[in-house]
Protein backbone atom coordinates (compact mmCIF):
# COMPACT_ATOMS: atom_id res chain seq x y z
CA UNK A 1 0.00 0.00 0.00
CA UNK A 2 1.36 3.24 -0.64
CA UNK A 3 2.99 5.41 1.72
CA UNK A 4 1.15 8.79 3.33
CA UNK A 5 2.73 10.05 6.13
CA UNK A 6 0.80 11.64 8.98
CA UNK A 7 -0.82 14.57 8.50
CA UNK A 8 -0.37 15.95 11.80
CA UNK A 9 3.72 14.91 11.13
CA UNK A 10 4.45 18.50 12.07
CA UNK A 11 2.77 19.37 15.12
CA UNK A 12 4.40 18.29 17.87
CA UNK A 13 8.60 18.04 16.59
CA UNK A 14 10.36 20.99 17.77
CA UNK A 15 12.45 22.68 14.91
CA UNK A 16 15.43 24.25 15.36
CA UNK A 17 17.70 26.53 13.51
CA UNK A 18 21.53 25.39 12.84
CA UNK A 19 23.75 27.72 14.07
CA UNK A 20 23.31 30.93 12.13
CA UNK A 21 22.36 29.64 8.92
CA UNK A 22 18.58 29.89 7.66
CA UNK A 23 18.17 25.67 8.32
CA UNK A 24 16.25 24.56 10.82
CA UNK A 25 16.74 20.56 11.77
CA UNK A 26 14.59 18.38 14.01
CA UNK A 27 15.32 18.53 17.39
CA UNK A 28 15.64 14.63 16.52
CA UNK A 29 17.29 13.15 13.85
CA UNK A 30 17.45 9.49 12.47
CA UNK A 31 20.58 8.16 11.66
CA UNK A 32 21.30 4.54 9.52
CA UNK A 33 24.41 3.37 10.47
CA UNK A 34 22.70 0.21 12.06
CA UNK A 35 19.47 -1.01 10.54
CA UNK A 36 19.76 -0.35 7.17
CA UNK A 37 22.16 -2.30 5.40
CA UNK A 38 21.80 -5.50 3.88
CA UNK A 39 21.51 -7.45 7.30
CA UNK A 40 18.44 -6.23 7.59
CA UNK A 41 15.40 -6.71 6.43
CA UNK A 42 14.63 -3.65 3.81
CA UNK A 43 10.43 -3.70 5.19
CA UNK A 44 12.08 -3.23 9.38
CA UNK A 45 14.38 -0.15 7.60
CA UNK A 46 11.06 0.95 5.79
CA UNK A 47 9.25 1.04 8.69
CA UNK A 48 11.67 3.13 10.59
CA UNK A 49 11.91 5.95 8.01
CA UNK A 50 7.65 5.84 7.86
CA UNK A 51 7.42 6.06 11.57
CA UNK A 52 10.19 8.83 11.76
CA UNK A 53 8.82 11.35 9.17
CA UNK A 54 5.52 10.75 10.71
CA UNK A 55 6.75 11.85 13.64
CA UNK A 56 8.49 15.04 12.10
CA UNK A 57 12.06 13.38 12.00
CA UNK A 58 12.82 15.40 8.88
CA UNK A 59 15.94 14.49 8.70
CA UNK A 60 17.93 11.50 7.57
CA UNK A 61 21.68 10.75 7.96
CA UNK A 62 24.19 8.78 6.36
CA UNK A 63 27.36 7.81 4.74
CA UNK A 64 28.93 6.35 2.33
CA UNK A 65 30.07 3.16 4.42
CA UNK A 66 27.43 2.68 6.39
CA UNK A 67 25.90 -1.05 5.93
CA UNK A 68 27.15 -3.41 6.48
CA UNK A 69 28.59 -4.02 3.58
CA UNK A 70 29.39 -0.71 2.99
CA UNK A 71 27.19 1.42 0.60
CA UNK A 72 24.57 -0.43 1.38
CA UNK A 73 22.76 1.65 3.76
CA UNK A 74 22.51 4.35 1.25
CA UNK A 75 21.64 1.48 -1.32
CA UNK A 76 18.44 0.53 0.77
CA UNK A 77 17.90 4.12 1.96
CA UNK A 78 17.61 5.04 -2.39
CA UNK A 79 15.36 2.39 -2.64
CA UNK A 80 12.76 3.40 -0.09
CA UNK A 81 13.38 6.49 -1.17
CA UNK A 82 12.28 6.18 -4.33
CA UNK A 83 9.00 3.98 -3.70
CA UNK A 84 7.59 6.25 -0.48
CA UNK A 85 9.19 9.35 -0.24
CA UNK A 86 10.08 10.98 -3.39
CA UNK A 87 6.55 13.43 -3.24
CA UNK A 88 8.22 14.37 -0.03
CA UNK A 89 12.13 15.33 -0.93
CA UNK A 90 11.53 18.88 -0.08
CA UNK A 91 10.53 18.08 3.28
CA UNK A 92 13.54 16.23 3.97
CA UNK A 93 17.10 17.03 4.90
CA UNK A 94 19.59 13.85 3.71
CA UNK A 95 23.16 13.94 4.48
CA UNK A 96 26.07 11.45 3.60
CA UNK A 97 29.76 11.52 4.70
CA UNK A 98 33.20 10.31 3.37
CA UNK A 99 36.39 10.19 5.36
CA UNK A 100 36.16 6.25 6.39
CA UNK A 101 37.67 3.35 4.38
CA UNK A 102 35.25 3.12 1.54
CA UNK A 103 37.22 1.43 -1.32
CA UNK A 104 40.46 -0.22 -2.03
CA UNK A 105 43.74 1.86 -2.53
CA UNK A 106 44.68 5.36 -1.84
CA UNK A 107 41.69 7.25 -3.10
CA UNK A 108 39.17 5.40 -0.90
CA UNK A 109 40.12 6.56 2.46
CA UNK A 110 40.72 9.84 4.59
CA UNK A 111 39.71 13.65 3.08
CA UNK A 112 41.72 14.50 -0.70
CA UNK A 113 39.99 16.09 -3.01
CA UNK A 114 40.07 12.77 -5.24
CA UNK A 115 38.36 11.01 -2.74
CA UNK A 116 35.63 13.56 -1.55
CA UNK A 117 34.13 14.58 -4.88
CA UNK A 118 34.49 11.12 -6.23
CA UNK A 119 32.62 9.48 -3.15
CA UNK A 120 30.09 11.65 -2.90
CA UNK A 121 28.86 11.00 -6.99
CA UNK A 122 28.63 7.25 -5.66
CA UNK A 123 26.64 7.96 -2.81
CA UNK A 124 24.19 9.90 -5.01
CA UNK A 125 23.94 7.28 -7.64
CA UNK A 126 23.33 4.90 -4.62
CA UNK A 127 20.85 6.91 -3.15
CA UNK A 128 19.51 7.80 -6.45
CA UNK A 129 19.42 11.64 -5.78
CA UNK A 130 20.91 15.14 -7.45
CA UNK A 131 21.79 16.52 -4.38
CA UNK A 132 21.97 15.73 -0.68
CA UNK A 133 21.34 18.69 2.20
CA UNK A 134 24.79 18.21 3.78
CA UNK A 135 27.67 16.83 3.11
CA UNK A 136 30.51 15.85 5.70
CA UNK A 137 34.13 15.34 5.93
CA UNK A 138 33.67 12.53 8.59
CA UNK A 139 36.47 12.61 10.33
CA UNK A 140 40.30 14.80 9.93
CA UNK A 141 42.80 13.36 7.64
CA UNK A 142 46.34 14.09 9.35
CA UNK A 143 48.09 14.00 6.10
CA UNK A 144 46.29 16.06 3.72
CA UNK A 145 46.04 19.83 3.70
CA UNK A 146 43.03 21.04 5.37
CA UNK A 147 42.75 23.75 3.08
CA UNK A 148 42.32 20.56 0.42
CA UNK A 149 39.99 19.49 2.14
CA UNK A 150 37.65 22.05 2.73
CA UNK A 151 37.83 23.20 -0.69
CA UNK A 152 36.65 20.04 -1.67
CA UNK A 153 33.41 20.56 -0.01
CA UNK A 154 33.04 24.11 -1.40
CA UNK A 155 33.50 22.85 -4.91
CA UNK A 156 30.55 19.95 -4.15
CA UNK A 157 28.57 23.12 -2.96
CA UNK A 158 29.02 24.95 -5.95
CA UNK A 159 28.51 22.11 -8.06
CA UNK A 160 25.02 22.12 -6.71
CA UNK A 161 25.41 18.65 -5.04
CA UNK A 162 25.43 19.40 -1.60
CA UNK A 163 23.32 22.31 -0.25
CA UNK A 164 25.88 22.54 3.05
CA UNK A 165 28.88 21.39 3.85
CA UNK A 166 29.60 20.04 8.05
CA UNK A 167 32.82 18.51 9.85
CA UNK A 168 32.43 15.52 11.86
CA UNK A 169 35.18 14.23 14.48
CA UNK A 170 36.76 17.43 14.33
CA UNK A 171 38.36 18.38 17.70
CA UNK A 172 38.20 22.09 18.58
CA UNK A 173 41.00 23.90 17.41
CA UNK A 174 40.91 21.55 14.41
CA UNK A 175 37.32 22.51 13.46
CA UNK A 176 38.12 26.66 14.53
CA UNK A 177 40.64 26.49 11.54
CA UNK A 178 38.78 24.66 9.21
CA UNK A 179 35.26 26.62 9.96
CA UNK A 180 37.93 29.86 9.12
CA UNK A 181 38.97 28.34 5.40
CA UNK A 182 35.47 27.45 4.76
CA UNK A 183 34.79 31.29 5.65
CA UNK A 184 36.93 32.17 3.87
CA UNK A 185 35.94 30.06 0.52
CA UNK A 186 32.52 31.39 1.09
CA UNK A 187 31.03 28.08 1.80
CA UNK A 188 30.12 28.67 5.41
CA UNK A 189 30.34 25.50 7.78
CA UNK A 190 26.63 24.65 8.67
CA UNK A 191 27.07 21.93 11.48
CA UNK A 192 29.63 20.00 12.93
CA UNK A 193 29.10 16.57 14.34
CA UNK A 194 30.35 15.07 17.23
CA UNK A 195 29.78 11.88 19.48
CA UNK A 196 28.26 13.52 23.00
CA UNK A 197 26.11 12.15 25.75
CA UNK A 198 25.90 11.57 29.37
CA UNK A 199 28.73 9.16 29.14
CA UNK A 200 31.05 11.18 26.82
CA UNK A 201 31.43 14.80 27.88
CA UNK A 202 34.56 15.96 25.49
CA UNK A 203 32.49 18.64 23.19
CA UNK A 204 31.89 20.54 26.91
CA UNK A 205 35.93 21.01 26.72
CA UNK A 206 35.89 23.64 24.54
CA UNK A 207 34.19 22.37 20.78
CA UNK A 208 30.28 23.75 21.84
CA UNK A 209 31.59 27.17 23.11
CA UNK A 210 33.67 27.68 19.88
CA UNK A 211 30.37 26.49 17.68
CA UNK A 212 28.53 29.01 19.54
CA UNK A 213 31.30 31.73 18.72
CA UNK A 214 31.03 30.67 15.23
CA UNK A 215 27.78 30.47 14.65
CA UNK A 216 28.22 26.72 13.52
CA UNK A 217 25.22 24.32 14.27
CA UNK A 218 25.77 21.10 16.36
CA UNK A 219 24.41 17.48 15.89
CA UNK A 220 25.27 14.75 18.68
CA UNK A 221 25.35 11.66 17.47
CA UNK A 222 25.28 7.97 19.65
CA UNK A 223 23.17 10.26 22.48
CA UNK A 224 22.17 7.09 24.03
CA UNK A 225 25.65 5.91 23.78
CA UNK A 226 24.37 2.92 21.26
CA UNK A 227 21.93 2.25 23.49
CA UNK A 228 23.92 2.06 27.16
CA UNK A 229 21.96 5.00 28.05
CA UNK A 230 18.54 3.45 27.84
CA UNK A 231 16.68 0.65 30.16
CA UNK A 232 17.30 -1.66 27.21
CA UNK A 233 20.45 -3.62 29.44
CA UNK A 234 19.23 -3.13 33.05
CA UNK A 235 18.17 -6.80 33.40
CA UNK A 236 21.15 -8.77 31.33
CA UNK A 237 22.22 -8.61 27.25
CA UNK A 238 18.22 -9.14 25.45
CA UNK A 239 19.30 -10.77 22.05
CA UNK A 240 18.15 -8.83 19.89
CA UNK A 241 20.29 -5.96 21.04
CA UNK A 242 22.90 -3.95 19.70
CA UNK A 243 25.37 -5.48 22.42
CA UNK A 244 24.40 -9.31 21.95
CA UNK A 245 25.13 -8.19 17.53
CA UNK A 246 28.84 -8.67 17.58
CA UNK A 247 29.25 -5.16 17.21
CA UNK A 248 32.84 -4.18 17.79
CA UNK A 249 31.73 -0.76 18.57
CA UNK A 250 29.46 -2.03 21.94
CA UNK A 251 30.78 -5.68 22.99
CA UNK A 252 28.50 -7.40 26.34
CA UNK A 253 32.11 -6.47 27.89
CA UNK A 254 31.59 -2.10 27.87
CA UNK A 255 28.39 -2.69 30.13
CA UNK A 256 29.98 -3.03 32.84
CA UNK A 257 29.05 -3.42 36.74
CA UNK A 258 29.86 0.26 37.22
CA UNK A 259 28.48 1.20 34.00
CA UNK A 260 25.12 -0.89 35.35
CA UNK A 261 25.28 1.14 38.80
CA UNK A 262 25.19 4.25 36.90
CA UNK A 263 22.74 3.59 34.63
CA UNK A 264 20.57 2.25 37.52
CA UNK A 265 21.01 5.52 39.19
CA UNK A 266 19.92 7.59 36.36
CA UNK A 267 17.20 5.64 35.56
CA UNK A 268 15.54 6.09 39.01
CA UNK A 269 15.78 9.65 38.68
CA UNK A 270 14.40 9.94 35.08
CA UNK A 271 11.43 7.92 36.75
CA UNK A 272 10.87 10.50 39.04
CA UNK A 273 11.10 13.21 36.42
CA UNK A 274 8.31 10.76 34.72
CA UNK A 275 10.34 9.83 31.65
CA UNK A 276 11.99 7.16 30.30
CA UNK A 277 15.60 7.05 30.93
CA UNK A 278 15.90 7.52 27.30
CA UNK A 279 14.13 10.51 27.52
CA UNK A 280 16.23 12.17 30.15
CA UNK A 281 19.34 11.31 28.14
CA UNK A 282 18.42 12.88 24.89
CA UNK A 283 16.79 16.11 26.68
CA UNK A 284 20.21 16.65 28.89
CA UNK A 285 22.04 16.62 25.39
CA UNK A 286 19.15 19.14 24.23
CA UNK A 287 19.67 21.46 27.38
CA UNK A 288 22.18 23.23 25.43
CA UNK A 289 20.11 25.34 23.34
CA UNK A 290 23.21 25.27 21.00
CA UNK A 291 22.68 21.83 20.19
CA UNK A 292 20.50 21.88 17.04
CA UNK A 293 19.32 18.02 16.99
CA UNK A 294 20.23 15.11 19.04
CA UNK A 295 20.70 12.01 16.42
CA UNK A 296 20.03 8.64 17.59
CA UNK A 297 19.67 5.33 15.87
CA UNK A 298 16.81 2.54 16.37
CA UNK A 299 15.84 -0.62 15.71
CA UNK A 300 12.33 -0.43 16.58
CA UNK A 301 9.69 2.00 15.95
CA UNK A 302 8.86 2.64 19.30
CA UNK A 303 12.65 3.73 20.06
CA UNK A 304 11.70 6.52 17.89
CA UNK A 305 8.14 7.31 19.77
CA UNK A 306 10.69 7.22 23.25
CA UNK A 307 12.61 9.96 21.16
CA UNK A 308 10.25 12.31 20.44
CA UNK A 309 8.10 11.85 23.30
CA UNK A 310 11.25 13.42 25.12
CA UNK A 311 10.42 16.66 23.99
CA UNK A 312 7.46 16.68 26.67
CA UNK A 313 9.84 16.81 29.52
CA UNK A 314 13.54 18.87 28.60
CA UNK A 315 13.55 20.99 31.22
CA UNK A 316 16.40 20.43 33.87
CA UNK A 317 16.45 21.81 37.47
CA UNK A 318 20.13 23.22 38.88
CA UNK A 319 19.18 19.93 41.32
CA UNK A 320 19.02 17.58 38.74
CA UNK A 321 21.68 18.85 36.78
CA UNK A 322 23.81 18.96 39.68
CA UNK A 323 22.84 15.05 40.87
CA UNK A 324 23.27 13.63 36.93
CA UNK A 325 26.79 15.01 37.09
CA UNK A 326 27.21 13.24 40.90
CA UNK A 327 26.40 10.01 39.23
CA UNK A 328 28.58 10.49 36.22
CA UNK A 329 31.54 11.68 38.08
CA UNK A 330 31.22 8.63 41.01
P1 LIG B 1 22.35 5.96 19.90
O1 LIG B 1 23.31 6.30 20.97
O2 LIG B 1 21.05 6.70 19.82
O3 LIG B 1 22.09 4.39 19.97
C1 LIG B 1 21.03 3.83 19.24
C2 LIG B 1 20.67 2.46 19.79
O4 LIG B 1 20.18 2.57 21.11
C3 LIG B 1 19.53 1.85 18.99
O5 LIG B 1 19.98 1.23 17.82
C4 LIG B 1 18.95 0.90 20.00
O6 LIG B 1 19.77 -0.24 20.09
C5 LIG B 1 19.11 1.68 21.30
N1 LIG B 1 17.91 2.49 21.61
C6 LIG B 1 17.48 3.61 20.99
N2 LIG B 1 16.36 4.08 21.57
C7 LIG B 1 16.08 3.25 22.59
C8 LIG B 1 15.04 3.22 23.54
N3 LIG B 1 14.07 4.14 23.56
N4 LIG B 1 15.04 2.22 24.44
C9 LIG B 1 16.02 1.27 24.43
N5 LIG B 1 17.02 1.25 23.54
C10 LIG B 1 17.06 2.23 22.62
O7 LIG B 1 23.01 6.24 18.48
P2 LIG B 1 23.92 5.39 17.45
O8 LIG B 1 25.16 4.95 18.10
O9 LIG B 1 23.07 4.39 16.76
O10 LIG B 1 24.28 6.54 16.42
C11 LIG B 1 23.23 7.30 15.86
C12 LIG B 1 23.67 7.89 14.56
O11 LIG B 1 24.78 8.78 14.75
C13 LIG B 1 24.19 6.90 13.53
O12 LIG B 1 23.16 6.22 12.86
C14 LIG B 1 24.94 7.81 12.60
O13 LIG B 1 24.05 8.50 11.76
C15 LIG B 1 25.57 8.79 13.58
N6 LIG B 1 26.96 8.42 13.92
C16 LIG B 1 27.95 9.20 13.42
C17 LIG B 1 29.26 8.89 13.66
C18 LIG B 1 30.31 9.79 13.12
O14 LIG B 1 31.49 9.43 13.16
N7 LIG B 1 29.96 10.94 12.60
C19 LIG B 1 29.67 7.69 14.44
C20 LIG B 1 28.52 6.96 14.98
C21 LIG B 1 27.22 7.34 14.72
P3 LIG B 1 19.27 -1.75 19.87
O15 LIG B 1 19.79 -2.12 18.54
O16 LIG B 1 19.93 -2.51 20.98
O17 LIG B 1 17.76 -1.77 19.95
Amino acid sequence: MAYHPDENRYRSMEYRRCGNSGLKLPAVSLGLWHNFGDATLVENSRALLQRAFDLGITHFDLANNYGPPPGSAERNFGRILQEDFLPWRDELIISTKAGYTMWDGPYGDWGSRKYLIASLDQSLKRMGLEYVDIFYHHRPDPETPLRETMKALDHVVRQGKALYVGLSNYPADLAGQAIAILEDLGTPCLIHQPKYSMFERQPEEGLLALLREKGVGSIAFSPLAGGQLTDRYLNGIPADSRAASGSRFLSPGQITAETLEKVRQLNALAAKRGQKLSQMALAWVLRHDDVTSVLIGASKTAQLEDAAGMLANRRFTAAECAEIDAILNN
